[in-house]
């Protein structure tokens, strides 16, 4: 079996995400597992992403994103102004995992506002656990 570039060369693998036999020169980097060079170039969209063109100091004013990078096989990040994601930051972000000054999340770590199942806000932390200036949770600890 030789790569699917160069005809000569004996092939390390097959990529994962398009079956094409890769040398050790075409499997791509930052990848951990065999993904070809073509592949890592251009993602296949696997999950859902939807980024706006407006953005804000170089963020994204809305960030929505699910699923997992095909090629690092990490959960996607919704990164922006508005963020939503299995993981999220964001000035809003909403997520599993959501970090930013308003959250809502499974854990949620808020600047103002966090709501969440674990909810640490600076400012008001509603949820199973809260920590926060004002805190309204079934463990409540709060800083007033
Ligand atoms: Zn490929
Ligand atoms: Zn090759």
């Amino acid at each position: 079996m030789n790569c699917f570039v160069h005809e000569r060369t004996a092939a390390v693998g097959l990529c994962s995400l398009c079956q094409r036999a890769v040398c050790r020169e075409c499997v791509g980097r930052d990848a951990p597992r065999v993904v070809c060079r073509t592949c890592v170039e251009r993602r296949p969209i696997m999950g859902f992403e939807y980024r706006s063109s407006a953005t804000i100091a170089g963020w994204p004013l809305i960030h929505v994103c699910a699923g997992v990078d095909p090629v690092t096989m990490r959960p996607r990040v919704a990164k922006g102004v508005i963020a939503i994601g299995n993981v999220a930051i964001g000035g809003i972000a909403v997520a599993g995992v959501a970090c930013g000054l308003v959250t809502l999340g499974g854990v949620s770590v808020g600047l103002f506002l966090a709501l969440g199942g674990a909810a640490l806000g600076a400012g008001l932390s509603v949820g199973g656990l809260a920590v926060g200036s004002v805190a309204f949770g079934g463990a409540a600890i709060g800083f007033t």
